[in-house]
């Protein structure tokens, strides 16, 4: 393991000293061995890299136990009749540099929440992100709005700023920013482009808790921040969401829509419910494992930032294994992925599935990410609903499905490598067993094809 060590080290060396060649004629004979038994991929029968299992999520502890029990006796389960929301609202408010916070069921409900009090809807366009959890296009078109997509900046997996103007015209309303895999989009850009046509933005902060843009968190740099708590996030309790804001009116009809429409601040009393509403409260044991949660949250993103920089100086010198980049704004990442490209005319022409494969079975496991999933179907089918048709002139949404390309997009689909925050949850030794296992994917790229 530790002649492996030295080797990496001398390889890592040699390919950031210089080119591939200087690596191949240097490098790689050193330790491209065939005859040797520790190098052999496990994918063709050798030893993985690593057998250690990883971190599991989510993690808990006694004290989420006592008061799910209390609340669970106390017959008091929804928010009405207990105070378990509203103190984890205030906390999360507080943590968040926010006035006020409104939980909600779940993220996507956030984000419906968000933008039926910005009044976004029938006939309206929102510019969006493709690359994003499919909950994002969802709510556009939930909300009877056109999703209008921008393309990916590569290099930051982020909407690229210098492509949303093009696609502004007098129907849009709003541009909803997805600070994906935790990573913050470029906010200062946005922000500009919004305020000069005079549009609102929505933040899907739904994968960036504690994420900072020039000091300041990710879902308060716009006008409506949305966050997810299911169960995969970093702060879950199964299912539950949040918006975050400063604007009280707003924040009022937030709570007001939420909760069925009833009174709240500003939405004075005129009536029994007084603005069309829905529901979409948050029970009382969400919000109690939430506040048990929120304990952990900071040391977790301290960990997975820590882990994050080290594993990115490991495998930054590795050719064909692009590091993602961050805005010079990012001052903290949320990491809810690790993500980084795989070029494989550095891999023997290697297709990225065997790559995935071949890590897979080293003991790292890893996922390609989102498709182009613009693509897919759905998009398709709210341009041919009743309310999209009613909506959009014909003329606009033929005009919209030609410009139904992201070619970086969906190079970008076909380059991603994630690697789970879970796995930046363990030590910066485990951080190595990556580096290493992707060092002997290098290695033995001759025999993966
Ligand atoms: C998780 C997520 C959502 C939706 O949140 P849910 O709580 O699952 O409804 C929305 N956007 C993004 C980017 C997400 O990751």
């Amino acid at each position: 393991m530790n002649k492996n060590n030295v080797t990496r080290r001398q390889f890592i060396r040699a390919a950031s000293a210089g080119t591939i060649a200087a690596v191949a004629s240097r490098t790689i004979p050193v330790y491209g061995n065939p005859g040797k038994k520790a190098s052999k991929l496990a994918v063709r029968g050798g030893k993985p890299v690593r057998t250690k299992p990883w971190p599991s999520w989510p993690v808990w502890d006694k004290s989420a136990e006592k008061s799910v029990l209390s609340i669970l006796r106390s017959g008091n389960w929804f928010r009405g009749r207990g105070e378990t929301v509203l103190e984890f609202e205030k906390k999360y408010a507080e943590l968040m540099g926010a006035k006020r916070c409104v939980c909600t069921v779940n993220g996507t409900n956030a984000l419906l929440t968000a933008l039926h009090v910005l009044d976004i809807g029938v006939g309206d366009e929102v510019i969006v992100s493709p690359y994003t959890f499919i909950a994002t296009y969802n709510v556009v078109i939930g909300s009877a709005a056109l999703p209008v997509f921008v393309d990916t900046d590569p290099e930051t997996f982020q909407i690229n700023p210098d492509k949303i103007e093009e696609r502004i015209n007098k129907n849009t309303k709003a541009i909803m920013p997805v600070h994906i895999l935790g990573l913050p989009a470029n906010m200062d850009r946005i922000n500009a482009i919004a305020k000069k046509h005079n549009l609102v933005v929505i933040e899907d902060a739904c994968q960036a808790w504690l994420a900072e843009w020039r000091g300041k968190k990710c879902g308060t740099l716009g006008d409506l921040g949305c966050f997810s708590f299911q169960n995969s996030k970093h702060l879950p309790c199964g299912e539950g969401g949040a918006v975050i804001g400063d604007d009280e009116e707003i924040m009022d009809k937030c709570f007001s829509y939420h909760n069925c429409g009833r009174p709240h601040g500003s939405v004075e009393e005129t009536s029994r419910y007084p603005i069309i509403g829905t529901n979409r409260r948050m029970t009382e044991y969400q919000a109690a494992i939430l506040l048990s949660q929120i304990k952990r949250l900071e040391t977790d993103t301290r960990t997975r930032n820590e882990n994050a920089h080290y594993l990115t100086s490991k495998i930054k010198g590795i050719p064909g294994i692009i590091t993602h980049k961050l805005y010079g704004g990012v001052t903290r990442a949320a990491y809810h992925l690790y993500p980084f490209r795989y070029k494989k005319q550095h891999f023997n022409n290697v297709p990225r599935g065997k790559f995935l494969a071949a890590l897979s079975a080293e003991g790292i496991p890893c996922s390609g990410g989102y498709g182009p999933q613009y693509k897919d179907g759905l998009i398709e089918a709210a341009l041919n609903s009743n309310n999209f048709k009613r909506s959009f002139s014909k003329r606009r949404l033929d005009r919209y499905r030609q410009e139904l390309h992201y070619p970086d997009n969906d190079q970008l689909c076909k380059e991603a490598v994630w690697l789970s925050q879970k796995l930046l949850l363990a030590s910066k030794r485990d951080m190595d067993d990556i580096a290493d296992a992707i060092v002997k994917i290098y290695q033995n790229r001759d025999r993966l094809a």
